[in-house]
C-alpha cells in the first residue's frame, strides 16, 4: 500500500487527510494518508527512511522554504516563487530523489478565478510567506496588480502602517496569507483599517478551519464578498495528486 502525507507545525487543523482518505475510499485506490507533526525540517529524512512506502508528502507551515534544500530537484514554479508545498518521492533502491513543487499557485487560482469573473481589481495580499509567496505569484500571472503587505518593512512589501484609506479603497481585493484566525491565532485577525472596506471589495482567506474567520466576518459585515480557502485545499490537493501520480 502506498502511502502519503502531510508535514507542518502545527498539522491538527488540516483537513488533507481527511481530504485523501475520503479520496481513496470512494476511487478503490489502495493508499493510506497520514499527518505528521515534525518539530524541525531536519526530522524529515528520518520520517523518509522510517517510512519506505511514502511516495508523497504535503508541505505546510512552517517549512514551505526550509524543505526546499532536502530537495533534489525543484520544479521551475517552485524554483521561482521559493516556496514548496509539494514532495514527489521516488525511490531506486536505496537512493532516494526528492522532487518539490509548489502546487498553491493553481490552487490559489482555480479558487479565486470563479469569485473575480471578468473583473480584474487591485490586490492585496497581507502576510510574506510561502503561501503569500505563491498567491502573489498567480496573482501576477491572472495579470492583476498586487501590494504584498507584511509587518516589517522590505522589498517588494509594504507594512500595515502604510495602509492609508485610498490604498484599502483602492486594493478591491485582499486577501490573508497569514495565520490570523486559526490555531493558536483563533479570534485574532490582520490589523487593517476595515472601515474602509465595502460592497465592492472581496475579502478571499487561505484559512478554511474555521470556515468563517473574523477577517471574513469583518468583510461580511461591511458588505464585501467573502471566500474561504476550501476550495484552494481541493485544487491544490488534486494538483498534488496528479503529481504523485505522474
Ligand atoms: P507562513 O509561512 O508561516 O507565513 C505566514 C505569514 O504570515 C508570515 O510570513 C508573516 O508575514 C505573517 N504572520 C505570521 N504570524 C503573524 C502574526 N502573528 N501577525 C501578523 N502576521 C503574521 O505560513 P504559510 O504557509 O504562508 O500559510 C499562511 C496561511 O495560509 C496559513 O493559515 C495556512 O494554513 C494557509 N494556507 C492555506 C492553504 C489552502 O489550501 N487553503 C494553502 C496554503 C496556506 P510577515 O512577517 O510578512 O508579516
Amino acid at each position: 500500500m502506498d502511502l502519503y502525507g502531510l508535514i507542518g507545525n502545527p498539522v491538527s487543523h488540516s483537513l488533507s487527510e481527511r481530504y485523501f482518505t475520503v479520496k481513496f475510499m470512494l476511487a478503490d485506490i489502495d493508499a493510506r494518508f497520514e499527518r505528521y507533526l515534525l518539530g524541525g525540517i531536519e526530522e524529515l529524512p528520518g520520517l523518509i527512511r522510517r517510512q519506505p512506502a511514502l511516495r508523497g508528502l504535503s508541505v505546510t507551515s512552517p517549512f514551505k522554504t526550509a524543505v526546499i534544500s532536502f530537495c533534489d530537484e525543484l520544479d521551475e514554479t517552485a524554483a521561482t516563487i521559493g516556496a514548496v508545498n509539494t514532495l514527489k518521492i521516488t525511490r531506486k533502491g536505496e537512493r532516494v530523489h526528492i522532487k518539490g513543487f509548489n502546487t498553491d499557485v493553481d490552487g490559489f487560482a482555480a479558487a479565486i478565478l470563479p469569485l473575480l469573473g471578468a473583473d480584474k481589481p487591485s490586490a492585496m495580499v497581507l502576510g510574506s510567506g510561502g503561501a503569500a509567496r505563491a498567491v502573489a505569484f498567480a496573482l501576477h500571472k491572472l495579470e492583476l496588480i498586487c501590494r504584498v503587505v507584511s509587518r516589517t518593512a522590505g522589498k517588494g512589501k509594504i507594512t500595515y502602517d502604510d495602509l492609508r484609506p485610498e490604498i484599502i479603497r483602492s486594493s478591491r481585493l485582499i486577501i490573508n496569507a497569514t495565520p490570523l484566525g486559526m490555531g493558536s491565532h483563533a479570534g485574532m485577525l490582520p490589523d487593517i483599517p476595515y472601515e474602509h472596506i465595502g460592497h465592492r471589495h472581496l475579502l478571499f482567506d487561505l484559512i478554511y478551519n474555521p470556515p468563517e474567520t473574523p477577517f471574513l466576518q469583518e468583510g461580511k459585515r461591511r458588505g464585501a464578498l467573502t471566500g474561504n480557502g476550501f476550495v484552494m485545499l481541493q485544487a491544490q490537493a488534486e494538483k498534488a495528486w496528479e503529481i504523485w501520480q505522474a
